[in-house]
């Protein structure tokens, strides 16, 4: 076994305690706790005097303990050490909070690197050191000094383990020369003037200048996308090897059936539209991704190209993230195609049913199901996404359709491309606005078909932040529109008081549960109205059962958990509220406003929040000003950076997209290299560490 792959518990001097923590962070071997990179540096390389210290500066000084005790806070029940220090230019006193053992190593005499920021106390104008970072100096050793007094990288912590605590880990690992392979071609990495791994890793952690740190960072940066655009390209590669159903257009039949929709197609429809019509023609696979803001219709695209698809006598898997949505999406098609002469059958966890043509109709057992999608009566079969991995053998599968595609797909893609000649012709859906540049990253090997225009027949949808104190008014309009006909959604962010928190701070963050607001609603503010309620705890039955008395007008106004958040389509609801709306994201919260404004009526978005902090103003204010998802996207990528945005716990977005959309000339770089290599030796035996790598990464973006 490689040393780095050895087992941190079975290295001597790494305290037990620790273990738990570190697995938290993801850091269990060796190799873990090396490559684990840090996420930002400060600079404390310099150390000031004590007179030379200002305001809100980060800074190291050395200085003497000259006295230190501790009490308890009358306040707010803190255990506070306090010591003053000196050093030949002046004194200054230091604080910390929560750490008692302190004044058994600070004691008086001592002398130590302090590093910390530099506070100005609002009561007496005194400057002092806020929780600084400490390391004890003598005059008789050469210490290197491990905390203070040079660049500090911060890690990600976590409770019970500090960035100093993770410091203190590596550096002995570090002095050990441990042999890690460099999987960069040397070529490659002196082209772009990298430190080579060994170098990178010591620097990353203990650099010597910020320069130096964020060089070496940037190596790391360009392995991930230098693999990711390796693995594309090789994906590109593959697949245009295999062979494909080829899809007739078939002019006259399509111009009839666009004739017979309820409403025209907009010009970027059909140019979608026709962009998928032209790549299932060709006998290899398409690969393509729609990208079409929220309401924007991408599902009757998919329709249109499954109808066609059947017409060849094939079949379609059209996937969707929900049970909700797949259900949904039965019932549109059935809608669309009245007329048409296929059978679409439902398959989900907890129904199957199939309509035959535009008179048939019937309920299936599972097995019954199965047995009609393998000998090929039904042509197109809507489900969830593990439609395609639930051991469901289909005759003939020529197309896959995944909708709301925030997973992108590499792990369904690699399901379906088992071993077979022939491999499906692939198209995905999102309302994710992608950068260009993370396009590119994320689907190197896909082709883009972009929706950006709403239909025509449709009303800005007004947005507003509505402060507490307005609510009855807010609540006056929802009346009003539902005797006008419309209906309303109530988004409430959880289920249930959390046991954690007390009575009084449930108050106090006056959180909205679901349960609650149903019942307010349905017996008090609303109670003429039909009132539904939708959460995660239901079964999958009553949640279609609820979803389709609300999609019949049978209950006004359905308030929801965020199981409400993707693709539910009902054109005539027209008023969004959410309560807590300071606890989603912006695409979050744009997703629930896309609910609606879906047909010709004039729609409402109000928006509650309990927070009334400088962010949260800010982020309603940019919510009710942006009128699609590009925009917003934009703003908030140049306000917080991808994170906020393209949250990984939201939307799936790998750490390595985050990445990506920092360094979009990387990224170009990373995919010419990716290329030229590939060009020259495209079974990459020439560069077996990398090879080796690269199957490793694969794996775990296909797994992930
Ligand atoms: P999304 O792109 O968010 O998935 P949908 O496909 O659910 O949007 O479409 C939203 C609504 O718009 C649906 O009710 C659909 O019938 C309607 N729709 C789609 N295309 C058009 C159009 N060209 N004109 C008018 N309404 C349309
Ligand atoms: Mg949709």
């Amino acid at each position: 076994m490689p040393p780095q792959n050895k087992h941190l518990s079975d290295i001597r001097g790494i305290q037990t305690r620790f273990l738990p923590k570190l697995k938290k962070l993801g850091i269990e071997t060796i190799h873990d706790l090396l490559f684990f990179l840090p996420t930002r540096y400060e600079d404390f390389s310099k150390i000031y005097t004590i007179e030379d210290l200002i305001p809100n500066q980060e800074a190291t000084i050395t200085a003497e303990v000259v006295s230190i005790k501790s009490r308890n806070t009358w306040k707010r029940n803190l255990y506070l050490v306090e010591a003053e220090l000196q050093d030949q230019t002046g004194t200054i006193r230091a604080t910390w909070f929560n750490q008692p053992y302190i004044k058994n190593i600070l004691v008086p005499g001592r002398r130590a690197n302090f590093a910390g920021k530099i506070i100005e106390s609002k009561k007496t104008g005194e400057i002092y050191l806020s929780n600084p970072t400490y390391e004890l100096v003598s005059d008789h050793m050469r210490h290197e000094t491990r905390h203070t007094g040079r660049i500090i990288p911060i890690y990600k912590e976590t409770k019970g383990l500090t960035s100093k605590g993770i410091r203190f880990l590596i550096q002995p690992i570090l002095k050990e020369q441990i042999d890690i392979p460099d999987i960069i071609p040397e070529a490659i990495r002196k082209s772009l003037g990298f430190p080579n791994i060994q170098e990178a890793i010591h620097i990353v952690h203990f650099p010597d200048t910020i320069e130096d740190a964020l060089l070496a960072k940037r190596r790391f940066a360009f392995e991930d996308l230098f693999l990711l655009q390796l693995t594309t390209l090789r994906e590109r590669m593959k697949i245009a090897m295999k062979k494909a159903h080829t899809v007739k257009e078939d002019i006259p039949f399509i111009k009839t059936l666009l004739k017979g929709l309820p409403f025209e197609l907009t010009e970027s429809q059909k140019k979608s539209l026709w962009e998928i019509i032209k790549d299932i023609e060709r006998p290899f696979p398409m690969n393509r991704l729609i990208e079409g803001d929220v309401g924007s219709g991408k599902t009757v695209i998919a329709g249109i190209s499954a109808l066609l698809v059947a017409k060849s006598g094939l079949q379609t898997a059209f996937m969707a993230p929900t049970e909700i949505l797949a259900q949904q999406h039965y019932r549109t098609l059935n809608k669309l195609f009245k007329n048409q002469d296929v059978s679409i059958l439902l398959y989900t966890g907890s129904e199957a049913k199939i309509r035959y043509d535009a008179e048939l109709e019937s309920i299936l057992t599972k097995q019954e199901a199965r047995r009609l999608i393998e000998n090929g009566t039904a042509s197109i079969i809507i489900g969830t996404h593990a439609l395609i991995q639930k051991g469901v053998n289909f005759k003939h599968l020529a197309f896959v359709i995944i909708d709301e595609q925030h997973r992108f797909g590499v792990e369904q893609r690699a399901t379906l491309e088992r071993e077979k000649e022939f491999a499906p012709h692939f198209l995905s859906m999102t309302a994710t606005p992608i950068p260009r540049t993370l396009a590119l990253t994320l689907f190197g090997d896909l082709d883009i078909s972009l929706i950006n225009e709403l239909p025509k027949n449709r009303k800005q949808i007004i947005t507003k932040a509505i402060p507490d104190n307005d609510r009855e008014k807010a609540h006056e309009q929802i009346h009003t529109e539902i005797k006008k006909g419309r209906q309303a959604f109530v988004i409430c962010p959880r289920i249930k008081p959390s046991e954690t928190l007390s009575a009084r701070e449930e108050q106090l963050l006056l959180i909205k549960t679901v349960t609650e607001e149903y019942e307010k609603l349905s017996k008090y503010i609303f109670k003429e109205f039909s009132v539904g309620m939708i959460h995660g705890k239901l079964s999958p039955k009553e949640k279609e059962q609820i979803m389709k008395l609300f999609a019949e007008n049978k209950i006004q106004i359905i308030v929801a958990t965020s199981v409400i958040e993707v693709g539910v389509d009902v054109p005539n609801a027209t008023i969004m509220m959410i309560e807590g709306a300071d606890r989603f994201g912006l695409a979050q919260l744009h997703q629930f406003r896309g609910r609606v404004g879906r047909a010709e009526h004039q729609s409402y978005c109000f928006l509650f929040s309990q927070g009334n902090s400088e962010t949260t103003k800010k982020r309603m204010k940019a919510i009710v000003e942006a009128k699609n998802g590009f925009e917003l996207a934009e703003y908030d990528l140049r306000l917080r950076g991808p994170g906020e945005f393209l949250g990984t716990s939201q939307t799936g977005m790998p750490d390595i997209a985050m990445k990506a959309i920092q360094n979009p000339d990387l990224i170009k770089e990373a995919r010419a290299l990716a290329q030229k290599i590939l060009t020259a030796n495209p079974t990459l035996s020439k560069y077996p560490l990398l090879k080796e790598k690269l199957i490793q990464f694969e794996k775990s973006i296909h797994f992930e």
